[in-house]
């Protein structure tokens, strides 16, 4: 059985304590029209053609390609997704990596493999693993045969989730986790849908009976201004948390890097404006008015 990893990040010190290996696990149940990982959304292995003015047009890729499955339109190269039978030979061939292939399917003992090599720095920094996504809890089975692995070596392991998951999947998996880095997006069930796909209804139910195992969390809060900024819904939300006797909270403040992975005209991602210094401290201020420490990123 492998499961779909689509990064491997190292010497992460944002996702937990210590100096961390952060392992992105493919497939999202959610939307979100903010996501800056968007290329983490579905399950599968895909290819994605990244043009940003890196395409020669030589056309070496559709020459390569077994399936047929790549045509150009308007200046774009299109892939075929019933066709593709990701061999990734347009990707070997592309001369400028115009082309990339997002996701690679790995055993658990393999990607444990990966994970110790930095064992030493986990040691000597108090650090460990953080599993993000994606949502680590889309990929269940496998994730936890990684967890279980790591439990027998103990390495620390931090998982990194918006909640929205069977709760057999966390509950089976609490003995395995040091630290849940839990995602509030919005309290409001009917505008945690309209930017995120779903309603908050199970994330929230998962919360509480989490905060109830007596299991270590921070609550983590996207700043995504038009959508969650408003000091009444930070106010809620700090005050959420406390009730749960959750005592810190991580703030995210929306940012624009991941604009190019955005080509859909429709989408509202390039719509978001990033919050000013002073918005992002004003959201510091109220949740820290609720009992919370605060910090700033992840
Ligand atoms: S991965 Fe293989 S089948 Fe898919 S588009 Fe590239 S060359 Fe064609
Ligand atoms: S091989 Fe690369 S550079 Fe050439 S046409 Fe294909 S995507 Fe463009």
């Amino acid at each position: 059985m492998k499961g779909t990893v689509f990064n491997i990040q190292r010497y992460a010190i944002h996702d937990g304590p210590g100096i961390r290996t952060t392992v992105f696990l493919k497939g999202c149940p959610l939307k979100c029209y903010w996501c800056h990982n968007p290329e983490g959304i579905k399950e599968e292995v895909e290819i994605i053609f990244r043009m940003e003015g890196r395409c020669l047009n030589c056309g070496d890729c559709q020459d390569a390609c077994p399936q047929k499955a790549l045509k150009r339109e308007d200046g774009l190269l299109l892939i075929d997704e019933k066709k593709c039978c990701k061999c990734g030979n347009c990707v070997t061939v592309c001369p400028t990596g115009a082309l990339e292939m997002v996701g690679q399917k790995m055993t658990a003992k393999e990607l444990l493999n990966e994970i110790e090599k930095d064992s030493i720095f986990y040691e000597q920094s108090g650090g460990g693993v953080t599993f993000s996504g994606g949502e680590p809890f889309f990929q269940p089975e496998f994730l936890a045969k990684v967890l279980k692995l790591l439990k027998e070596r103990s390495i620390h392991v931090a998982l990194d989730t918006a909640g929205q998951a069977p709760w057999e999947h966390i509950s089976e998996l609490l003995q395995y986790v040091d630290l849940f880095l839990y995602d509030i997006k919005h309290l409001n069930p009917q505008k945690h849908e309209k930017g995120t796909g779903l309603s908050n209804e199970l994330i929230l139910g998962n919360l509480e009976k989490l905060a109830g195992s007596g299991v270590h969390i921070i609550g983590r809060f996207p700043l995504i201004p038009g959508f969650n900024d408003e000091e009444e819904n930070i106010f809620k939300t700090g005050k959420y948390l406390n009730t749960l006797h959750i005592n810190q909270v991580h703030i995210l403040p929306f940012h624009g890097l991941a604009r190019g992975k955005y080509k859909d005209s429709a989408s509202l991602f390039k719509e978001i404006v990033s919050p000013t210094a002073g918005d992002v401290e004003k959201t510091r201020e109220i949740f820290a008015s609720c009992g919370l420490k605060t910090r700033i990123g992840g």
